[in-house]
């Protein structure tokens, strides 16, 4: 066969299994975007065809600092003139933080992400990577690197390419790209894997690549979409662990995004946790889980969730306070100006206990028993209401018996069933209240 034609045949099929998206997704052609350069523009990288000097290829190898802080302001995007799919983000990433974005599917986290990579347009609002506004910069000047999904992979490339790449497009020496890959391949413990061509790989391989490619080259900021969705539990606990150890070593400031929850609480230094395209909370895994914001960041991390039930607000013996069965759970004193008729009681599961020796109890009846080994989750009834419980492994328990339970009055949380809003946040600070309401 002639050269040009098997050229030509190679390429066709190349464009019919991209077509198809068998290997390929649009993706993989916008990521490409990130790793190449446009010239001409301020910033850009030097051309690998044009004479290189020394400081052309310490810029294709990327920066040696890898601290630089990344801030949204007021950031809005609209696809079309009906509907606003990112609607005001203002979120401040510090150098070398490691920020998670949860939350469901649609709110908004893949735009987001894509805008701060310069492969979406933004709306209004602003991109600053350090100092420097990003907005008009293409995705090559960005100095980014991105980790999606479904790896995005160049399926005709080698491993070794495919880490190569964003340094060989951007003209870093031969020998500088064969030191690098050497270096990420055994981090990352692809050295075997080297010459062959992603269809050979394991999902879990696959993805090892794509961070590799990202990594190889020292980008100012690391951007991941959901990079584990695609593998199975163990070994997306080993990737995660993995991403974790990266992170450590490199401290290169990373936006992550994930509707995994317990991969946001593990990775992040800090969580933000969006719906229908806002942040609706935003801090660390700790101050997420034990002082939600609102009601939806209360039941979106932690499993089983945390139990929600909107109860009527009564009085005894002139304390303000709900009932749960035969407990009366006081309002706690800092929210006496609260004013509705009903109160959201929000109960974690781990706080709700088997009654031993507690004088103040109810009566539950078990609904469900769901053994997990080190732990048994229960469903209870308490009056009509169902609630769950997670306790320290059972073997005793049967289900549609009834006992008393007791509740950890330390780890109540109560919210505005209107706006809401978690009290501590709305009647201490009336900008949330108002951000709330709106
Ligand atoms: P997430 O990653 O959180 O699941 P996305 O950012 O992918 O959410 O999408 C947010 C919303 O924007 C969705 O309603 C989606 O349909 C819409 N959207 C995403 N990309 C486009 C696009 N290219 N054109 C129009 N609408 C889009
Ligand atoms: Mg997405």
């Amino acid at each position: 066969m002639l050269p040009v034609t098997r050229k030509v045949l190679r390429m066709s099929i190349s464009n019919i299994i991209s077509g198809f998206g068998l290997f390929h997704r649009p993706d993989a052609v916008t990521e490409k975007a990130l790793y190449e350069h446009t010239s001409g523009t301020a910033g850009a990288i030097p051309n690998a065809a044009a004479s290189k000097t020394a400081s052309d290829n310490k810029a294709a190898l990327g920066t040696n600092d890898a601290r630089f802080p990344l801030s949204l302001r007021a950031l809005e995007k609209r696809y079309d003139s009906e509907r606003q799919t990112l609607a005001g983000v203002d979120l401040e990433v510090n150098a070398g933080e490691f920020v998670v974005l949860v939350g469901p599917s649609g709110c908004g986290k893949s735009t987001l992400l894509r805008m701060v990579a310069g492969l979406e347009s933004v709306s209004e609002g602003e991109i600053l990577i350090g100092d420097q506004r990003v907005n008009d910069l293409q995705p090559g000047e960005r100095d980014i690197a991105m980790v999606f999904q479904d790896y995005a992979l160049y399926p005709h490339k080698t491993v070794f390419e495919n880490i190569a790449f964003g340094l060989r497009v951007r003209g870093a020496e031969r020998g500088d790209i064969e030191q690098r890959v050497t270096e990420v391949a055994a981090q990352l413990q692809i050295t075997d894997f080297l010459s062959r061509k992603p269809a050979a790989l394991s999902g879990g391989q696959r993805q090892r690549v794509a961070i590799g490619r990202a990594l190889a080259r020292h980008a100012r900021l690391f951007l991941f979409d959901e990079p584990l969705s695609n593998l199975d539990v163990k070994l997306r606990n080993e990737m995660r662990v993995e991403i974790k150890k990266l992170h450590q070593q490199f401290g290169i400031t990373t936006l992550y995004v994930t509707h995994d929850q317990i991969e946001a609480m593990t990775l992040a230094d800090r969580i933000a946790v969006m719906a229908n395209g806002k942040v609706e909370q935003y801090g660390t895994p700790d101050e997420i889980y034990n002082q939600p914001a609102t009601t939806f960041v209360a039941s979106f991390i932690g499993s089983p969730e945390m139990n929600l039930l909107t109860l009527p607000l009564n009085t005894q013996a002139g304390v303000g306070g709900v009932l749960l069965g035969d407990l009366f759970l006081p309002l706690p004193a800092e929210f006496s100006a609260y004013q509705g008729d009903e109160v959201v009681l929000g109960v974690r599961p781990e706080a709700v206990l088997r009654a031993q020796g507690q004088t103040e109890t109810t009566a539950a009846c078990l609904l469900l028993i769901e053994p997990l080994g080190a732990e048994t989750i229960v469903t209870l009834s308490v009056h009509g209401k169902q609630i769950a419980g997670r306790w320290a492994a059972e073997r005793t328990l049967t289900t549609a018996t009834t006992f008393p339970i007791a509740i950890d009055r330390t780890r109540l949380h109560w919210f505005d069933p209107n706006t809401r809003a978690n009290l501590a946040l709305q009647l201490v600070d009336p900008a949330i209240s108002a951000e709330a309401h709106a």
